[in-house]
């Protein structure tokens, strides 16, 4: 691990998160057959350890979104890239997110979804930065709230790279 990373959490830490998350789903969705979409890329390794976990008929789904209006801060202005695969009318949806940090993204998708007649949407985020939040989100499963820094590991990348680290840390 390169030394300008320092580990925030470990990989057995989220292995119990994950774990915990896991069950209030299925209490809560086992006859369901609730459609899970991912936020991609960060939300990969997150959404194959979750689903993993869950014991009942499910599906999963994944979109990219993009972020226009420049920056490294999210504008808010974001689109949808590409068709999602699955129809979202009369599903109950769960969006997996890999971080919620000002909440914009969140937001619009959670518009987004709720403007295709969805029969529920509930949201499922591994991490939340709430220092830096501009607009109130519920989540209603979450892993981990962070400090204000920059995270990256299990799926999170920094320009691509550390998506590969088991571990979720921060760059120094
Ligand atoms: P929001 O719209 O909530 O500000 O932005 C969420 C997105 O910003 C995340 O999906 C992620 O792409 C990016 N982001 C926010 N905080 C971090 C962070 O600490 N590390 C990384 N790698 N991305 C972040």
């Amino acid at each position: 691990m390169p030394t300008r990373l320092k580990r925030l959490i470990t990989s057995a830490e989220i292995n119990s998160a994950v774990q915990r998350l896991a069950s209030e789903i299925t209490n809560d969705y086992r006859h369901k057959n609730p459609l899970l979409i991912g936020i991609l890329k960060g939300s990969f390794v997150f959404m194959a350890d979750l689903v993993r976990r869950l014991d009942m008929p499910l599906e999963v789904d994944f979109v990219r979104l993009s972020s226009y209006g420049g920056g490294t801060e999210s504008s808010g202005r974001i689109r949808v890239l590409g068709k999602m695969s699955e129809p979202v009318e009369g599903r109950h949806v769960i969006v997996v997110e890999d971080i919620i940090d000002t909440g914009l993204t969140t937001s619009y998708f959670l518009r987004y979804i709720r403007g295709r007649k969805p029969a529920s949407v509930a949201l499922c985020a591994l991490t939340e930065k709430p220092a830096r939040r501009k607009v109130k989100v519920k989540i209603d499963y979450l892993g981990f709230t962070v400090p204000d820094k920059f995270i990256v590991g299990y799926g999170i990348d920094y320009n691509e790279r550390y998506r590969n680290l088991p571990d979720i840390c921060y760059i120094e």
